[in-house]
């Protein structure tokens, strides 16, 4: 099949592109003509459609990895928007910077940052990717450049931030990162017993600490509905680097093999990583690759889904009311029996997101794998997100196969005033599936 190295990756759906155009240089980008239907392709990160576009034009933006800029005083770095976060990683963290927000996965371009308005396990004290820009270079298909700040064409930077692609060719992007003292983490993991616990827990934690994440077992009904382990972490200063620490490989070792992964053994999955934590409270110095990315440390376990892949599905709950519906919401997963061993808890903060069509808001966010089953796995998300939009929450796009168009319109209402400021020339299979 051609191009079929440019799908999600999820691998669902499957529909490619009419053709590739892979730009070795930014100033070949002048002599491209962005024509109707283009889009651009970062990584394929993205769980669903906002990265394909069926029958139309991908420009791969893989080649265009140069950074361009660095000050090593104040910590701000320019780079062209192909370049990857574990590029941008090896550069910085040597000399004591590191990323101000980093996704799940460092194998992401910068471009594909910005386009879905990352968050990571610090949303509660830093917000989104997009809070730490100081200015995007866009490329719009009247061939003019917009230097676009929040001052200057601040429509079209707040349009960008979170955009989808759909406002242009995102060609360098200017952001600040932050001080570390070292590339380790100090890493708290506490084990909870069920969901109100959970909240307790996480109220206490983001008061002390900037990263905070759960993983959640949604296989268990009753009392220990919700169970999980709580992993709250800081930078570690170098004297506690220093101090006799057990040194481990990683905070969050899944111990499997993508082989592991099957719907048979998600329960016993669940299991052996719940009770693989013996005490309450574990306390580590663990490098920052394990903490900050552990998937990326087992090779081609989304594989493990097979050939009609997997979806991801994470949606947003604002505070109020919102014990009640997680928990409406674990029932319906766990009476499927269809979560998986990836089940993210955790809780998105005050900062408001730059972007219009920002994900994140206040409240509890859950990330949970699927394996497409069809039908069974459609009518089960289809049942969240009714719940989700009673509950005046919202789905992520960037992870994102299946929402009904009248969901997506509930869930942002910024859309219209979006549209003022879409490039007419970019779409998306995903803009198409839900304009
Ligand atoms: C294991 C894993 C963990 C993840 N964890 C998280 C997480 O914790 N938080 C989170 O927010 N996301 C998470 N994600 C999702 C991922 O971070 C996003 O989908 C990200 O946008 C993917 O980047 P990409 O470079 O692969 O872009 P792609 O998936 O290729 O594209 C994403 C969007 O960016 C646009 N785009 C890319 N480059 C440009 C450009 N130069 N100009 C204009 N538009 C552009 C594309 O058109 C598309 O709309 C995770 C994904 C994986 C696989």
């Amino acid at each position: 099949m051609e191009f079929e190295n440019y799908l999600s990756f999820n691998k669902y759906p499957k529909i490619l592109p009419k053709e590739v155009l892979i730009p070795s240089w930014l100033t070949e980008l002048d002599r491209i003509d962005l024509r109707n239907s283009i889009l651009c392709y970062g990584k394929g990160k993205s769980y669903g459609d906002v990265c394909l576009n069926e029958d139309g034009t991908l420009i791969d933006t893989s080649n265009l990895n140069h950074i361009i800029d660095f000050n090593n005083k104040t910590g701000i770095i320019k780079c062209e928007s192909g370049i990857t976060l574990k590029e941008i990683l090896e550069f910085v963290v040597p000399k004591g910077w590191f990323l101000p927000v980093t996704p799940g996965t460092k194998f992401i371009t910068l471009g594909g940052a910005v386009a879905n308005d990352v968050h990571g396990k610090n949303h509660h004290s830093a917000g989104t990717f997009g809070s730490h820009i100081t200015e995007i270079e866009l490329l719009r298909s009247d061939k003019v450049t917009y230097k676009c700040t929040k001052d200057v064409h601040s429509e079209l930077f707040a349009a960008t931030i979170g955009g989808l692609g759909l406002t242009g060719f995102i060609k360098t992007v200017e952001f600040q990162l932050i001080s570390i003292e070292t590339p380790f983490m100090y890493v708290e993991n506490i084990k909870f017993e069920n969901l109100d616990a959970f909240f307790d827990l996480n109220e206490e934690s983001e008061k002390l600490f900037p990263y905070t994440v759960s993983w959640v077992d949604c296989t268990t009904k009753g009392k220990k509905m919700g169970k999980g382990i709580y992993m709250r972490g800081r930078h570690a200063t170098k004297s506690e680097v220093n101090k006799s620490f057990e040194m481990k490989d990683g905070a969050l070792p899944f111990p499997i093999e993508a082989s592991f992964i099957n719907n048979l053994t998600v329960k016993a999955f669940n299991k052996l990583f719940y009770s693989k934590q013996f005490s309450k409270l574990s306390t580590q110095i663990v490098p920052f690759e394990p903490y900050f990315y552990p998937l990326d440390m087992i090779d081609g376990w989304e594989k493990a889904y097979g050939k009609n892949g997997f979806l991801q599905h994470q949606f947003v709950l604002p505070y109020d009311n919102c014990k009640k519906s997680l928990h409406q919401i674990f029932h319906e997963i766990v009476n499927s029996g269809m979560s998986s061993f990836l089940t993210v808890l955790k809780s998105f903060g005050e900062v408001d997101s730059p972007g219009m069509l920002s994900f994140p808001k206040k409240g509890i966010t859950l990330a949970i794998d699927y394996r497409m089953e069809g039908e069974k796995t459609l009518k089960l998300l289809d049942k969240i997100d009714d719940i989700v939009a009673v509950n005046n929450g919202s789905l992520y796009p960037g992870k994102d196969a299946r929402m009904s168009r009248e969901h997506f319109h509930k869930f942002y209402p910024n859309f219209q005033e979006f549209l003022k400021y879409k490039d007419p020339n970019f779409s998306s299979s995903f803009y198409r599936r839900i304009k």
